[in-house]
């Protein structure tokens, strides 16, 4: 049996796992992410005596994901302090000799959920979640997007909620998407846990209103086949209702596929892997590496 390696890198925690190319999780283990050296001591350690061919890293960003690039690997510009230019891969690399495919988190679990989720069979979708910070990750014609260095959707432009009086708390554009309907925005607007707001709390409403107009930006830009909401904002499900309500709205019929007219609740849709879309794409991504491995080997052995 051939294991392979995962890691799902977030801002808040760390989740390493031990699968298969056919998706199933043996060991998993998750830790709080703190001090690079610390966490990144911690993922090489779990993968010790673990016997893994390869491994799949989805990180949270921005990274630098061109393999000509002297940075390759690392987290670039970040506000989490001490990660900035940090070499993450590098660092798994010094201690573990096996080939990895490092991406963005979001575009491991939109990956993830294409092969084992919601998403499955179809050569298109998105994955976009709402917790710390806002992200999306998009496969297109079966492959994910990647780019100039990798799409960082959570920073739209919105137009603003005709009632929010809110500031907003982009480090870089203040009342962009993020700053406005991050959990922690979310949270700072309202004065408390983004758990505790009532499920009819005017709340819902105006985090509706912003998700909806990203949404739409995404389906008219990408025209993907289905939309997959995590992340822990996302839990609250009327939220969801709240989004495909305003999605229809404000696209006013412009789609006019059946799917978003009369099939809105089966195409935006809560991920089928629940927590796991992230983790599980990394494995994908373990088992794309050890594929590209074993093709470079044939070419030159
Ligand atoms: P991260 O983005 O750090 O990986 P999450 O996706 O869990 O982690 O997002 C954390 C944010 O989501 C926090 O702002 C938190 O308050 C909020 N959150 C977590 N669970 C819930 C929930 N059940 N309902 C509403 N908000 C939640
Ligand atoms: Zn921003």
């Amino acid at each position: 049996m051939t294991y392979l390696g995962a890691i799902e890198g977030g801002g808040t925690k760390f989740v390493v796992a031990v699968g298969t190319s056919t998706g199933e999780i043996v060991d998993m283990e998750s830790f709080a992410t703190t001090m690079p050296e610390e966490t990144m001591g911690r993922v090489v350690q779990f993968f010790e005596n673990k016997k893994i061919s390869a491994i799949g890293f989805g990180s949270f960003g921005p990274i630098d994901l061109n393999h000509a690039s002297a940075t390759y690997g690392h987290i670039t510009l970040t506000p989490k302090p001490h990660w900035s230019n940090y070499d993450v891969v590098g660092h798994i690399q010094r201690h573990i000799d096996v080939p990895i495919t490092f991406d963005t988190d979001v575009n491991a679990a939109a990956l993830g959920e294409a092969m084992w989720g919601a998403a499955q069979g179809l050569s298109s979708c998105l994955y976009m979640t709402i917790g710390t910070g806002i992200g999306a990750g998009a496969l297109v014609e079966g492959k994910l997007v990647h780019g100039l260095t990798h799409p960082e959707m959570g920073h739209l432009l919105v137009r603003r909620h005709p009632e929010d009086l809110y500031a907003g708390r982009c480090p870089y554009h203040q009342d962009c998407l993020e700053g406005m309907a991050s959990g922690p925005a979310l949270e700072e607007r309202w004065g408390v846990k983004a758990y505790e707001l009532s499920s009819d709390h005017k709340a819902w409403e105006i985090q509706a209103y912003y998700i909806a107009q990203a949404i739409m930006n995404y389906m008219l830009i990408l025209s993907p086949e289905k939309i997959i909401l995590g992340g822990g904002v996302a839990k609250q499900q009327q939220l969801l209702t709240l989004i495909r309500e305003q999605v229809r709205t404000m696209l006013n019929g412009y789609i006019a596929h059946e799917a978003i007219l009369n099939r809105l609740d089966t195409y935006l849709v809560p991920p089928q892997l629940k927590d796991c879309s992230g983790i599980t794409g990394a494995l994908v991504l373990a088992h794309q590496a050890l594929q590209a491995a074993k093709a470079a080997s044939i070419k030159h052995p």
